[in-house]
């Protein structure tokens, strides 16, 4: 029994077998074969299957997640039809005498080295890619050792892996039942959406790959951020037994969720939920969601096979506000870059691409696809209360110029007559340092802020949240966030305007005091824990938290920070 340390990304407990999802690396021989026909006929049958399994995934990557997705696989198709590679290889066989797996492993190699060697631009590290794609397919079937797939998961497994990407998760079955990766960090875009599909989660754990074996037993502790290797039987049932307590304990916050969320001292907060698809509404709401103060819209592009027009996003902006009768919708318009990319949406190749062309900087360029967007939206307005808000804004000027074209937008529907709600709030998410130090005079333009804390920590600590190496630096208990979150409510209720906290940091139980303190509007996470932070909310008194929060704020550090509030809430003693 082994346990790998590393850090919680995604709540609950997940008791089954490992599916490891990564690189294999076959061991060739050199063989020589009397048998050269017999060599021939199964060079030729591994290239015949290999091409259907590449033609079935293109389909399949196109159904999935849009043509462009598929096109990167045209490489695989272009090498899998190229008579030259084929023929190369086969005189390995008929000249050398070689076995067929021998002259597939020598002649990949060959391509891989000289790719490599050239491997200045784009296209050759493309290529590289799809030769090592095609070798590993090859030899799979020449030796008769399959590839792991977790597309085609058949039983419930946890998945191990090197690194998990948003498409990943928009591929995987319901079969997954745990993640483990080697990288990544609690607030990477896959365990965002791990927490949305309440799939226990583990990350950076450095070396879960290396130390865990397909097949193996492993127990996956998303609350404490452990993963147990081959445990023993007591440890089974200590899990068992966690996993249960877990599972009533979601239970009885759900039962507080009819009530409105107020603190002992009779302040009223709201616990909105973060969503990424329409049909996670309704179930938000039988979490206790008293709204929805995210919606990613960017997974309903990543969703679809081509970029979603007016009309598709309409219908779907119309099922979230209908199923909200009475409470507000927040929705961003499209985030992608980053870690975020789209099959149907080429963006450039970046060197730092989460300092690059992102978010609203993509709408602002690309003026169509944010008109079209936008138009969708005040359609859906009609059937709701909703907010729109614009992603990592850092001047004045873009939340002045998509504020103008959403305003364009609506007077055009409106002549058109076109119905559209006359009380639409447009506000901007807070996530970068430039909008913290000028929020008083953001706040006299936007309506609200919703600080993006998942962005905003990476960005003050100039710390990538994906990036495990510097995991130390991303603290969002850390003063110098503590501060700019302050600076950013005080700047918005001078103006008279309301704020909200949608990062993970809203969620975070020793967070959630200072935020009460500070007095913060609306906090938003994963609906999975939307009933837990009501209820400590309903036990704190924000006047009572006053001088908790200027010692945090005046404290050096964030594990200071984390003892004083640990120290002086009671309330968070009593959760598990
Ligand atoms: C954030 O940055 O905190 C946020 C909510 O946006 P996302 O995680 O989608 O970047
Ligand atoms: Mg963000």
């Amino acid at each position: 029994m082994d346990v790998l340390n590393g850090l919680a990304a995604s709540g609950g407990y997940a008791i089954t077998r490992a599916y490891l999802l990564g690189s294999v690396h076959f061991v060739v021989t050199k063989h020589h074969s009397n048998d050269q026909n017999h060599e021939v006929k199964r060079l030729h049958d591994s290239f015949a299957i290999t091409r259907d399994e590449i033609k079935n995934l293109q389909q399949q990557a196109h159904r999935n997640l849009g043509r462009q997705a598929a096109m990167v696989m045209d490489i695989e198709v272009d090498i899998m039809a190229d008579s030259e590679f084929y023929s190369e290889i086969e005189q390995l066989v008929t000249l050398s005498h070689f076995t067929a797996e021998w002259a597939v492993a020598q002649q990949t190699q060959h391509y891989q080295e000289l790719f490599k060697k050239m491997n200045n631009n784009d296209y050759l590290r493309q290529r590289a890619t799809a030769v090592t794609e095609v070798r590993q397919r090859l030899l799979s079937h020449l030796l008769g050792q399959p590839l792991p797939d977790a597309t085609k998961l058949d039983h419930p497994a946890v998945i191990i892996a090197h690194a998990i990407t948003p498409n990943d998760m928009v591929n995987f079955n319901d079969y997954v039942k745990g993640l483990v990766t080697d990288n990544g960090g609690p607030t990477s875009h896959f365990a965002i959406m791990s927490q949305q599909l309440r799939i226990p989660t583990v990350v950076g754990t450095k070396s879960g790959t290396k130390q865990i074996k397909n097949g193996d037993l492993v127990i996956v502790d998303g609350v404490h951020g452990k993963v147990i290797i081959a445990p023993d039987r007591k440890t089974v049932d200590h899990y068992q037994r966690l996993a249960g307590q877990y599972a009533q304990e979601m239970q009885r916050y759900g039962a507080l969720r009819e009530k409105r969320t107020v603190s002992k001292d009779g302040h009223h907060f709201i616990v909105a939920a973060n969503i990424a698809m329409p049909d996670e509404a309704t179930p938000s709401l039988e979490d206790g969601a008293e709204g929805i103060g995210l919606l990613r819209t960017e997974f309903l592009y990543m969703h679809s096979a081509n970029l979603p027009d007016e009309d598709q996003q309409f219908q779907s902006y119309k099922q979230v506000l209908t199923a909200m009768p009475d409470q507000q919708v927040v929705m961003r318009t499209l985030d992608i870059g980053g870690d975020k990319r789209l099959g149907t949406l080429r963006l450039p190749s970046e060197t730092n691409p989460f300092l690059g062309f992102r978010a609203i900087r993509v709408g602002l360029k690309n003026p169509q696809l944010l008109r079209t967007q936008i138009r969708a939206m005040l359609r859906a307005s009609a059937y709701g209360r909703l907010a729109v808000m614009f992603p990592l804004v850092a001047t004045l000027n873009e939340f002045e110029a998509a504020r103008s074209i959403l305003d364009e937008e609506k007077r055009a529907l409106t002549r058109q007559g076109v119905k559209v709600a006359d009380d639409i709030q447009v506000g901007m998410m807070v996530e970068v340092p430039s909008a913290v130090t000028m929020a008083d005079q953001l706040a006299r333009e936007a309506d609200f802020f919703s600080i993006g804390s998942n962005d905003l920590i990476q960005y003050m600590f100039a710390a990538d949240r994906g990036n495990q190496r510097v995991g130390y630096l991303y603290k969002g208990m850390h003063p110098a966030i503590l501060r700019s979150i302050k600076r950013t409510i005080d700047a918005a209720h001078a103006e008279g305007k309301w704020v909200g906290l949608c990062g993970e940091l809203a969620a975070k139980d020793l967070a959630i005091p200072l935020l009460v303190a500070m007095g913060l509007d609306e906090f938003s996470m994963t609906s999975s824990k939307v009933t837990r932070v009501r209820s400590l909310i309903k036990q704190l008194e924000k006047r009572q938290l006053q001088p908790l929060l200027h010692q945090a704020l005046a404290a050096p550090d964030a594990e200071t920070v984390c003892k004083l509030v640990q120290a002086q809430v009671p309330a968070l003693h009593d959760l598990q």
